[in-house]
């Protein structure tokens, strides 16, 4: 296309932003620029390719596209999630303290707890729901409050306009893991948060084939702290990593629309199934993050947790699916199911897990863009 798609909707931007078409050739899917160097024209020019940690033109594509889906400034990619939130917590400094969402992805607390404890960070684990309890972490060294919405896997639903209001009266940033939603279902820095971090393993990339992350950031200033922070630490996305997740994203709309209604219908028939103790489901009218969802969200998403009772129960569940995959990670084509408790978040104590709400009896799916037919009938069959 021609000119700025800016004022496009979102499925014309996800297929359009940063993808220029190739200079040489005319190429409509941006080429993997699959090399560590470029050559210089001229000693004492200032060239806009040098090296490829610094810039590669796959990379650059992708980093446009996501920071125009989310509304950023900018974008950086990373060699995965947690490399961008790694990159992302370098804005913070030995001494400073951070108010975190309590049951945020597990290799999220494991990187807090583990390593950024011991460099001089401090960490307040706090029920973000409750707009008392985050008021209640702030004090003089807090700098950040990082929230992942709906969380993993209790779904618990934070708001975000009222934490980056209540932040940045406290002098705090807001930092937002949108991986569970991806842009086309919520936006938080339109919601007021300085930062977006995703696992584009996820729903952006969404076949399951690559591991990547991207860090979008809403000032100029922080767009080139980040840059630095690439060029420095050096985790970088691959060029065919980029080039995948580009790919991906272009095909996001259609399939987060086709996930979220297969969702739906699998919510349906789970609420009814005797078998099944809790459906824990934002879309449900009875969750109770069901209003703040609404309004701050397009949609509710496609991730359930159910609670069958027992380890007993769940495991005989995941045993028997066909269709479904038991399998870690989410926001894929196929359908996954697996379960939190031994899976994404061991490295979470026992004891801890009771407190978050975390059973032995929990299974998470992410629901896959199959015919919802199968994914009805390997349900039932499953909890026959
Ligand atoms: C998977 C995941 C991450 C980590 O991403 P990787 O790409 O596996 O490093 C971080 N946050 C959330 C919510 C995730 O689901």
């Amino acid at each position: 296309m021609k000119g700025d798609p800016k004022n496009l909707g979102f499925s014309t931007r996800a297929i359009h932003a940063g993808q220029e078409p190739d200079p040489r050739t005319g190429a409509v899917a941006v080429p993997i620029y699959q090399t560590s160097t470029y050559v210089q024209h001229q000693l004492g020019e200032t060239p806009q390719y040098e090296y490829a940690r610094v810039q590669n033109p796959t990379r650059s594509a992708l980093e446009a596209q996501v920071a125009q889906l989310e509304g950023g400034h900018a974008g950086h990619a990373f060699a995965s999630g947690m490399s961008a939130i790694q990159a992302l917590m370098t804005v913070l400094k030995s001494g400073d303290h951070t108010v975190v969402s309590r049951n945020v992805y597990g290799g999220t607390f494991r990187y807090f707890t583990r390593l950024l404890e011991r460099m001089g960070l401090s960490f307040s684990w706090v029920d973000t729901t409750d707009l008392g309890a985050v008021e209640a972490a702030f004090g003089p060294e807090t700098k950040m409050v990082f929230l992942e919405t709906p969380s993993n896997p209790v779904m618990d639903i934070t708001d975000i306009a009222a934490v980056a209001k209540m932040a940045h009266t406290r002098g705090a940033r807001v930092a937002v893991d949108n991986t569970f939603l991806s842009p086309y279902l919520q936006r938080p820095l339109e919601l007021g948060a300085d930062f977006v971090v995703h696992s584009t393993t996820k729903f952006l990339n969404g076949h399951s084939d690559s591991i990547g992350g991207v860090l979008i950031s809403s000032t100029a200033e922080d767009a080139e702290w980040f840059a630095f922070v690439q060029k420095s630490i050096g985790a970088i996305l691959s060029p065919f990593d980029s080039f995948l997740t580009m790919r991906g994203i272009k095909t996001l709309a259609v399939r987060q629309a086709r996930h979220e209604e297969n969702a739906r219908r699998i919510v349906d028939f789970l609420v009814e199934h005797p078998k099944v103790q809790r459906v824990l489901y934002p879309g449900l009218p009875d969750h109770p993050g069901h209003e703040i969802q609404k309004r701050q969200a397009h949609g509710f998403g496609s991730m359930i947790t159910i609670e069958m009772g027992s380890f007993e129960a769940a495991k005989a569940l995941l045993d028997r699916v066909r269709v479904m995959s038991f399998a870690e990670s989410l926001g894929g084509v196929e359908s996954l199911i697996s379960h939190p408790a031994s899976m994404t978040h061991a490295s979470i104590p026992p004891e801890r897990r009771a407190e978050l709400g975390l059973t032995d009896g929990m299974v998470r799916l992410s629901v896959g863009i199959e015919d919802a037919a199968d994914l009805l009938a390997d349900l039932e069959q499953a909890l026959a």
